[in-house]
């Protein structure tokens, strides 16, 4: 798995080869033979409903399940099956579906969209939500409904059908999946492309309206699995020895790295503005690092990709729920399961990053053992 390679946003749109700049779809000549035209639509069909290009936008795509609550119709389908949920979903499609884990993250997205109108009413750099499910098509409505409802932006529609999203994430240019399905997101991931398993907060929590606040775990998130792979295979003191020997090699890029890429794009539109002390966006590194012994090679790796984060965190293998209280993120990454679970528990919306060499060290060990840095 650490030999996944995640390329820059351009180096991704340069694969995919360039799209016409007047075309409001993605290089449709370069799409899976499976996906149709259609598929790329607007769900609203007038042309006044104005969507960034995808080539332009950051184009975050969540899942049915991420952006609502859907445990209960889920136990549907796998007791019942599909023609009683089919059922249920028609009968129930004016009763709005209950915000899901992704829900709140992309309220804030929509927030910050706003605030990038006002600023940049003609740029198309902004968010773009795009709603991949595998629902029928019957279960569409209770959707659209839904979203409806709370007044969330999402105009694009992609029902996949139970095939796997890889292809459409592709068409799409995703910059980020979320999905409360960790098999497809695990595939995702091995396709290169950044994505995360939600899960619920045990709690409810309030969080900011003002500012979209996202919290980063670095070794394999962030940054590859490769000193990870070294406290694991070697322990706690070699990790040590190690980053302080690399202190100015940087630490290659892990599968968030672009996503941290995308916000501080967006971060500088405000600053242009003058708008750095108000500024709708924040980023958070939240790391078992500790600063005096492995912190140096974290900070100069992100100074070396000319990125910014507002606040890092070097907690020194303490447990990263209680300081997640604090900040309230909108969504946090780790690879880490226990480190996900801790999170959830104190109330924070996290979201699993399956990525490098933790997977396999989290499957075959029991929780306890893990090793934290
Ligand atoms: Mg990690």
């Amino acid at each position: 798995m650490g030999a996944i390679l995640f390329p820059t946003h351009s180096q991704y749109l340069a694969s995919l080869g360039a799209p016409h700049p007047l075309s409001p779809f993605p290089c449709v000549s370069s799409l899976p033979p499976s996906l149709s035209l259609l598929h790329l639509l607007p769900a609203c069909s007038s042309f006044d409903c104005l969507q960034p290009k995808p080539q332009n936008a950051i184009t975050v795509a969540v899942s049915s399940r991420a952006l609502f609550d859907m445990v209960k119709d889920r136990k549907i389908y796998e007791e019942e099956g599909v023609e009683t949920y089919v059922k249920y979903q028609e009968e129930n499609e004016n009763l709005p579906l209950n915000p899901g884990p992704a829900f709140y993250f992309v309220k804030a997205l929509e927030q910050v969209n706003a605030r990038l109108r006002e600023l940049y009413p003609k740029d198309e750099e902004l968010f773009d939500i795009v709603l991949m499910t595998n629902n029928h098509a019957q279960v569409g409505v209770r959707l659209i409904n839904s979203i409806n409802h709370y007044g969330l932006s999402i105009e694009r529609f992609c029902m996949t059908g139970g095939e796997s999203p890889i292809g459409y994430l592709t068409a799409y240019l995703t910059n980020l999946y979320l999905s409360a399905d960790s098999e497809k997101v695990q595939e995702a991931i091995e396709a290169g492309i950044a994505s995360a398993t939600m899960f619920t907060a045990n709690k409810d929590v309030p969080y900011s309206d003002k500012q979209l606040r996202v919290a980063f775990d670095g070794d394999a998130v962030l940054f590859s699995d490769e000193s990870e792979q070294i406290v694991k295979e070697h322990g706690l003191d070699r990790f040590f020895e190690h980053e302080q020997m690399n202190e100015n090699k940087p630490l290659a890029q892990g599968p968030l790295k672009g996503f941290l890429e995308d916000l501080g794009k967006l971060q500088k539109k405000f600053y242009a503005k003058n708008e750095r002390l108000d500024c709708p966006i924040r980023t958070y590194l939240v790391t078992a690092r500790s600063a005096a012994s492995s912190g140096a090679r974290v900070l100069k790796t992100l100074r070396s990709w000319g990125l910014e984060i507002d606040e890092a965190l070097f907690l020194a293998g303490a447990p990263k729920g209680p300081i997640l209280v604090k900040i309230r993120p909108h969504i946090f990454f780790d690879d880490q399961m226990f480190h996900i679970e801790g999170a959830q528990q104190l109330g924070t919306v996290a979201a699993h990053v399956p990525y490098g060499i933790g997977q396999k060290y989290y499957k075959s060990k029991p929780k306890d053992d893990t090793v934290k840095k």
